[in-house]
């Protein structure tokens, strides 16, 4: 079945005429029917789906799309409510550039609402589950690319990562996940959550194919101001057989309690591989760690509060109809109701905790603080990558939990991210890769992490890394 290959594979096998777009969508078609009612990892299917380009660099390959990515003409509504019925007007920059290359827009997937969280769990459409354990969370809040990747439902996707979105999904669900540096790819067409943390970035099977996909949506774009005009590389160019020469940091700080045994075994021997193929280890400091938690609750919710300030049932989506309308002099109570009814509950939690740490009496001693620690946080990166290429951690302190687990406790959902989050607040590039499994059967991952732009320093690792090891060639039973 031809869904279960990679991009790579797959142009490999149209260039070598043993492959047809038409069988690889009806392969995908089929295995979503079959799948689906089980993982519900979309959120909007496709009725019919557009030609794509023939003969370009992606060839008709379908890629899914996190449903807070603008494409023209399909629903985009962060699993919100209060984005019902919503659809995009116009293309984000990464889907012009995936149409410019030939690639195929294909569905919606799930995530939390507004990429509020770590489990997939918050989505107005209810929660994705993962494919390893269908009792389990993939993960979040691009929970629904990474099942949809690793179930064999998508050949590849999209998500966005503010805190780890991309990362601890892609961990939970045994798929590369990439956060690009900030500005690496541009965020026009990303429906906001925390402007100076969000970036757009692949979900993948293995490593080739997010060199390959980073290749084609990065760069720079005058419509966002914050999408850096620095060249990029040919990422695929960067691979290499062994790691001789390859500096690599384990910051002290990660492996702390709370980190469960066995991933914590998995990211050990992940090391052993790493050096036995010429990549040589230290052990740093990185002091600020501890803060990264509450630091970015504070920007990211201050930064949503005001983002979220848009959707008001005037423009776009949503509106309570019950409370008159603005001509009948009810505005105030139509934002209200509106408000109240289209946001779920993490929405409203961070609508309020971020307009609090805005408020006047609390911006120095919250928002403000919080910048200046950022700061801090950034500069221990910078000096550990003045000596070395990449820093190794753990992706996410445990494997996949229980649907429904965290949910009611917030503070244990938010500690979910607590290894990936720094690399938002500091604006650098880490990738997630498949690094073993628990004796349950479920998913680990590894991070690398690198100095700002220098995204090939963690293909080379991760790319090594896999070709070493049996543990992204490994499928979900799904008793299919
Ligand atoms: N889980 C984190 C949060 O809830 C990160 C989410 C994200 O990266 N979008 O904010």
């Amino acid at each position: 079945m031809l869904n279960t290959k990679t991009a790579h594979e797959l142009l490999d096998l149209i260039k070598a005429g043993k492959a047809s777009r038409d069988k690889i969508l009806s392969d995908l078609k089929s295995r979503i029917d079959k799948v689906e009612p089980k993982v519900k990892a979309y959120a909007h299917l496709p009725k019919e789906t557009d030609s794509a380009k023939q003969d370009s660099l992606l060839n008709g390959i379908p890629i899914a799309i996190k449903d807070n990515i603008c494409t023209k003409g399909q629903f985009a509504t962060c699993a919100s409510r209060i984005l019902e019925n919503f659809s995009a007007p116009y293309d984000a920059t990464v889907i012009k550039k995936l149409k410019e290359k030939g690639a195929l827009i294909f569905g919606k997937t799930n995530m939390d609402e507004f990429a509020f969280g770590s489990s997939c769990e918050t989505s107005c459409y209810g929660p994705t589950r993962n494919p390893w354990d269908l009792e389990r969370v993939p993960g979040g809040s691009s929970g629904g690319s990474a099942a949809a990747v690793a179930a064999d439902e998508a050949i590849w996707a999209l998500g966005s990562d503010t805190g780890g979105s991309i990362r601890q999904p892609a961990a939970l669900c045994a798929v590369v996940g990439l956060k690009p540096t900030y500005g690496r790819v541009s965020r026009y067409g990303l429906i906001a959550f925390a402007s100076s943390l969000d970036q757009i970035g692949p979900i993948t099977k293995d490593v080739h194919d997010a060199a390959l996909l980073l290749n084609v949506i990065s760069g720079h774009d005058e419509k966002d101001s914050t999408c850096a005009d620095i060249p990029t590389v040919d990422y695929t160019s960067c691979f290499t057989k062994d790691l001789k020469g390859v500096k690599i940091a384990i910051p002290k700080e990660y492996f702390i309690k709370g980190l469960d045994k066995e991933v914590e075994d998995s990211v050990k021997q992940a090391k052993a591989v790493l050096e036995k193929l010429g990549a040589t280890f230290k052990e740093v400091s990185l002091p600020h760690t501890k803060y990264a938690v509450s630091v970015y609750y504070i920007i990211a919710t201050a930064e949503a509060s005001s983002n979220l300030a848009r959707f008001d049932g005037v423009q776009y989506g949503f509106r309570d109809k019950s409370s008159g309308s603005d001509e009948s002099g009810q505005l105030i109570s139509m934002y209200k109701q509106t408000r109240g009814k289209g946001f779920g509950l993490e929405a409203k939690r961070r609508i309020i905790l971020g307009t609090y740490v805005l408020s006047s009496g609390y911006y120095d001693a919250y928002y403000l603080r919080a910048l200046k620690v950022r700061t801090l946080i950034k500069n221990d990166f910078d000096k550990v990558f003045k000596d070395f290429d990449c820093v190794l951690t753990p992706t996410s302190p445990t494997a996949a939990f229980k649907v429904g687990e965290r949910l009611e406790n917030p503070l244990s959902m938010y500690l979910s991210d607590i290894y990936t989050i720094s690399a938002n607040l500091a604006g650098i590039p880490a990738i997630s890769i498949p690094c073993g499994f628990t004796k349950n059967k479920l998913p680990i991952g590894l991070q690398l992490l690198s100095a700002p732009f220098k995204e090939e320093n963690l293909f080379r690792s991760a790319y090594a890394f896999e070709q070493n090891t049996p543990w992204h060639k490994m499928k979900p039973d799904l008793n299919i």
